[in-house]
């Protein structure tokens, strides 16, 4: 497993690389959620590269940039028994030359939920992936359902500007107790964990609710802001239930929708989703 964190050496790298290549972008901090990213690329390519960066521009400015966890060696000890070719750490100077001006913004698809509430992140996250995309040169690239409104996104990017590539989306791996794996999970206390189910609990509240026939998708946010609202450790930020493609609220749910949410567990914020349909 080569770790390289110049651009040159995973250039010199990549060109070695016969065959197919397999991508997996990541902040670091891994956990199964990731790694079942990895699982995939490395069952459906003769190659894997996985990056790791913390990506500075799609971090708001009160956002936990400086405080997210990183811990690499642990990272890359969990990438090796998988048979990971390349891990690129690219330093925030390789990303971000000095001068630096260049950006990919995707439009309508990052105007609601996560773009509404972050202004500015899906700007970060789209310029970031279309240059690790550059740099890389995958066949396919794998992203977590985890962060759908990001995953439509990136797909969008992808077919917009050309990129010869897949992209391919995977299921979101959770706790025994339903609980979505994230980094982030690592900030909560053990009482906010244990109240931080509330985000599965809601979801798996609306679905039910659908899965009786309930097509009206006030009703069904409904649904879901009640089960969050009796969870006294939790505060919404907002819950959704969307068209899948467009991502704009619904009235009425006649086709494949998007229940989502943003829930703050104490400081720590958590995002969740469900596919209907
Ligand atoms: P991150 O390191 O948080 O930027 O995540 C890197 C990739 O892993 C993204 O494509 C995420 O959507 C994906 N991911 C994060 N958590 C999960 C999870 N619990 N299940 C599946 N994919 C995930």
């Amino acid at each position: 497993m080569d770790i390289l964190s110049s651009l040159t050496d995973l250039r010199t790298a990549r060109l070695s690389l016969n065959g197919t290549v397999g991508l997996v972008p990541t902040m670091g901090y891994l956990h199964e959620g990731h790694l079942s990213l990895v699982s995939r690329a490395k069952a459906e390519n003769q190659h894997v590269i996985v990056t790791i960066f913390v990506n500075p521009t799609q971090f708001g400015a009160n956002e936990d940039l400086s405080k997210y966890p990183r811990d690499l060696e642990r990272d890359l000890s969990l990438l090796r028994p998988i048979g990971v070719d390349v891990v690129w750490t690219p330093t925030a100077e390789v990303m971000y030359p000095p001068g630096y001006q260049t950006w990919v913004e995707v439009e309508a698809l990052t105007n609601p939920l996560e773009g509404a509430m972050r202004p500015g992140h899906f700007r970060g996250v789209t310029t970031v992936v279309a240059k690790l995309f550059n740099a890389t040169q995958p066949t396919k690239a794998y992203f977590g359902q985890k962060d759908a409104q990001q995953a439509a996104v990136i797909r969008r990017m992808a077919v917009d500007l050309n990129f010869p590539l897949e992209v391919i989306i995977c299921p979101t791996t959770r706790e025994a107790d339903g609980l979505a794996k994230s980094s982030r999970n690592k900030y909560l206390s053990e009482a906010e964990r244990a109240a931080a189910t509330v985000l599965f609990r809601s979801l798996s509240a609306a679905k039910d609710l659908y899965a009786s026939g309930e097509r009206d998708a006030e009703n069904l946010r409904g649904k879901m802001k009640e089960v969050i609202a009796s969870e006294p450790l939790a505060n919404m930020q907002y819950v959704s239930c969307a068209d899948y493609d467009s991502l704009q609220e619904l009235e009425t749910v006649t086709g494949k929708a998007l229940l989502s949410m943003a829930v703050f567990l104490g400081k720590t914020r958590l995002i969740d989703n469900f596919v209907l349909g």
